[in-house]
């Protein structure tokens, strides 16, 4: 490996956090900086404040040594040649991204600059942002000739954020100059020359010595609204695959099928085709909107990024009405709810549709028991237990008496069900699933009444299924 950098990030949340114990990882010498003085001082003392697998392994192997944590901002930037901007950028008003957190972070970097830094921004952020960085590093009297900015986006996703920083599908740099891309080139050197892979403590995963990572260094433009264009287009997928999945459900076609037959075609590929509840989390929902707020300031008429937006949020309300027809009435009704993340193999419940599902049933009068395998502690902060809501041990606990059991997240524990225990459990069987994590003829063997989405509805054969206008 080229000579080690010394990189200072700023933010310890999914971004910075997986990217500071990564950079170790690939050996170089890494400060993380983070405002939060409870969540510095768990890292100090080896704890995590996510759930991200692998991340207990790497901060284990690099703590202390390759990566120290600090609330030390002017410090950590004074000893580094590259300075990673992850800090959140949440949706503010009129879907635009709130930059507040960015442009504070770079005030604070403006007043410890001394000697050549590149400035990095790693947050999803609205193109021209870069300019934006450099013109308020300016104003604050930052001599030109000491930073470059530029831009690298991060494509990790929570729950494999580990494995897709250390195998991307691809890095992406947005600079202005061939000084500055030449920094980025050294960080990310042992993933695009193989050197990392060849190791012998690498984490396996897609990327090998033979086919290591590929780097595109372009404008910071083109970086930046590579990104947002890139999760717009799979929120798109998710979306349109969701609306093909309500059609197929009024017709008795499947789903499932219709998007392995569509997925088989190489031009469109299987993934990002699975029908349910709708994207969620602290990135699709934000970025699309920012995109389209993007487009609006250009005058750039981009409407398909609110239908895109419309169908996701109609999706939890069509499951919903699943729910009620099921059922009946909501009042009084007691579900079990599996799953609290907006996806499985995190802890991260922001934007979740599983949250905003239970609040629609317990705004309907019913009561819920809900379990999930990581997030529960987030869940509890965001929905404390109520009369009305409670938190189980485990799935069967939340099934137990349950009127029916929904599965609101596609947590692999989730698709292991053991069905004949859970039968015991259930006061009536019925599963309705938002995840589609089982075969209906498996459901209706086992004996319950399953509904998924965009798949014919299984109902016991002596129950019958409700007409339309029962529904
Ligand atoms: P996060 O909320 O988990 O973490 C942000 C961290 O920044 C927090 O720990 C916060 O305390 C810290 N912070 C805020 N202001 C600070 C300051 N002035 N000084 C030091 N620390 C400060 O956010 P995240 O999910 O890691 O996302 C960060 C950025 O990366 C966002 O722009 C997001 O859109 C983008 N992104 C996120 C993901 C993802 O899967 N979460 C993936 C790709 C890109």
């Amino acid at each position: 490996m080229s000579k080690p950098v010394s990189i200072c990030v700023i933010g310890s949340g999914y971004v910075g956090l997986v990217a500071a114990v990564c950079f170790a990882e690939m050996g170089h010498h890494v400060a993380c900086v983070d405002n939060d003085e409870a969540k510095v001082k768990l890292l100090r003392e080896g704890g995590a404040p996510i759930f991200e697998r692998h991340l207990p392994e790497l901060l284990a192997r690099h703590r202390g040594r390759g990566v120290t944590f600090t609330t030390d901002l002017a410090g950590a930037v004074e000893q580094s040649e590259a300075v990673f901007i992850a800090v959140g950028t949440p949706q503010g008003d009129a879907g635009a991204a709130d930059l507040s957190y960015v442009e504070a972070v770079v005030a604070e970097i403006a007043r410890s600059i001394h000697g050549y830094k590149v400035i990095v921004e790693k947050s999803t952020v609205p193109v021209y942002t870069n300019e934006w960085i450099r013109r308020v590093l300016h104003r604050r009297g930052v001599d030109p000739q000491s930073f470059d900015v530029l831009s690298n986006p991060e494509f990790l996703r929570e729950g494999t954020a580990i494995m897709d920083f250390l195998h991307p599908d691809r890095i992406v740099v947005g600079a202005s100059n061939e000084r500055s891309a030449e920094v980025m080139r050294r960080i990310y050197e042992p993933l695009t020359s193989g050197s990392y892979y060849a190791g012998p403590d690498a984490l396996p995963g897609e990327r090998s010595a033979s086919a290591p990572a590929p780097l595109l260094v372009t404008s910071a433009q083109s970086a930046e609204i590579i990104k947002h264009a890139s999760n717009a287009f799979l929120a798109l997928k998710i979306s349109f695959i969701n609306a093909v999945a309500n059609l197929a459900e009024s017709v008795d076609a499947d789903i499932v099928d219709i998007a392995a037959g569509m997925g088989m075609d190489s031009r469109i590929g299987p993934s990002f085709l699975s029908a349910g509840l709708g994207y969620g989390g602290s990135c699709f929902p934000k970025d699309v909107a920012a995109f389209h707020w993007v487009a609006q300031q250009q005058g750039v008429n981009f409407q398909l990024l609110d239908e895109v937006r419309k169908i996701n949020e109609t999706q939890r309300q069509v499951f919903f009405n699943k729910v009620r027809a099921a059922l009946w009435t909501l009042r009084g009704k007691r579900l079990g709810a599996l799953g609290l993340a907006f996806k499985g193999g995190t802890d991260d419940i922001r934007e979740s549709p599983a949250i905003h599902v239970i609040q629609m049933l317990l705004e309907a009068g019913a009561s819920v028991t809900a379990y999930d395998p990581a997030a529960m502690e987030r869940a509890r902060e965001l929905l404390p237990p109520t009369e009305k809501l409670s938190y189980a041990t485990d799935l069967y606990a939340a099934a137990t008496d349950a009127d029916a059991l929904l599965i609101l997240t596609d947590w692999k524990e989730f698709s292991e069900i053991d069905l004949t225990r859970l039968k015991e459990v259930i006061r009536f069987p019925i599963v309705i699933d938002g995840r589609n994590l089982y075969k209906p003829q498996e459901m209706l063997d086992h004996g319950f009444t399953y509904l998924s989405v965009g798949r014919p509805a299984c109902y016991q054969a002596e129950e019958g299924r409700p007409r339309k206008s029962l529904m």
